[in-house]
């Protein structure tokens, strides 16, 4: 790899948020025939070193489907990574005449936006939706095409806490280091030391709060920020009293720290994969389709509690197929798919839209 691919993976690693497209197309991975498995991904930078890398054993046909640069969740929960994304890379790189068989596997969370039945008609695809995470698509296809519970599931270990914090971060830092030079004009006292003292807090409040979100047992994310916020101001006041005691710093430390503490309550759940934006539930409330958050534009989708009409469920499993947070588990005997963890539900509305018979309903709290 070159440092030119190195530098563009850190700028998709910190600045994701603007998106970091590569360009469309098929990829073969090892030496791939006309039997080998088809996977597809978004074109967002950092997803696909993800999967090449995943899939550096196997040969196999990527095709890397444009999303304008963003990862899959997020572009098929929004407007950037649609069927039709689908369905021009089908066309384009010609992969019908390259395989004997139909048989396409999308990412697992790609089930909010991508519809299966729709590229069947279309193409004559057979889509499959594979693992969340890419490092266990090799297990997948060596399980003949079958995803155990662990593989359905999203979860938010400390790396990716890490990541999602340091995007955050970055963006923050820039945002801020705006408005200090901006300041800074007219205040004395904003010097190089206070500038980086404001970036520690900074670095300080994401990854804290990044890291501690599931370690504190309070219901709503705003909730975690105050215990957050009041953990945050006894550390400023013992960086007062025993490091820099100026009070000016104290003073700002301590607006800075409120400000941060009022941005991150903002949606603290949102920025996680296994909670419910509380945001995007409160612009639901007040009968918004879509909802701004920081730089960006998100469509909403319905918000509320899953609910379930069992007469109509033929025990396809779909669902238990899509969901990200495992929140059903099959009625072997009556054939019929039970809610078995509503609570964990997150509203990403996977389930609801490849439901076949439409039994699937969020239901406002
Ligand atoms: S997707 Fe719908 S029909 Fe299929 S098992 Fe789930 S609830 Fe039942
Ligand atoms: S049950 Fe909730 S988390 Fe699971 S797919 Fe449906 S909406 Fe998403």
């Amino acid at each position: 790899m070159n440092l030119i691919n190195i530098l563009k993976l850190c700028g998709g690693f910190l600045f994701r948020w603007v998106g970091f497209p590569v360009e469309p197309k098929l990829l073969k991975i090892g030496q791939p025939d006309e039997n080998s498995p088809v996977l597809l991904t978004s074109n967002f930078n950092l997803t696909v070193h993800r999967v090449i890398k995943a899939l550096k054993n196997i040969d196999c046909w990527l095709l890397i489907a444009p999303s304008n640069g963003i990862n899959v969740w997020c572009g098929a929960c929004g407007d950037d990574f649609l069927t039709s994304s689908v369905l021009s890379i089908l066309k384009t790189s010609d992969i019908g005449n390259k395989v004997n068989h139909r048989r396409l596997i999308l990412p697992q969370l790609s089930a909010c936006g991508l519809d299966p039945v729709e590229i069947k008609e279309k193409t004559g695809w057979n889509v499959k939706f594979g693992p969340v995470y890419a490092k266990d698509i090799p297990e997948y296809l060596k399980n003949n095409y079958e995803k155990t519970k662990s593989q359905r599931e999203v979860s938010f270990p400390i790396p990716a806490r890490l990541e999602m914090a340091s995007m955050y971060f970055s963006m923050l830092t820039i945002i801020l280091s705006i408005i200090y030079g901006f300041c800074a004009i007219f205040i004395d006292r904003l010097d190089w030391f206070v500038y980086l003292d404001m970036i520690c807090l900074c670095a300080l409040m994401n990854y804290g709060a990044l890291f501690s979100v599931p370690y504190i047992k309070l219901k709503t994310g705003r909730r975690k920020i105050i215990v957050f916020e009041g953990l945050i101001i006894g550390l400023i006041l013992l960086f007062y009293f025993f490091i820099w005691s100026d009070v000016f710093v104290l003073i700002w430390n301590l607006v800075l720290s409120l400000l941060f503490a009022l941005i991150l309550s903002e949606d603290l759940h949102g920025l996680t994969p296994i909670y419910k934006s509380e945001l995007g539930n409160a612009n639901w409330d007040k009968g918004k389709k879509t909802m701004n958050f920081i730089i960006a534009e998100y469509k909403l989708n319905p918000y509320g509690k899953i609910s379930i009409n069992r007469e109509n469920c033929i025990g396809c499993g779909v669902c238990i197929d899509v969901c990200p947070r495992n929140v059903y588990e099959m009625n072997e005997f009556e054939k019929k798919v039970d809610l078995m963890h509503p609570e964990k539900c997150i509203n990403c509305n996977a389930c609801v839209h490849r439901c076949l018979t439409k039994c699937l309903t969020i239901l406002p709290d």
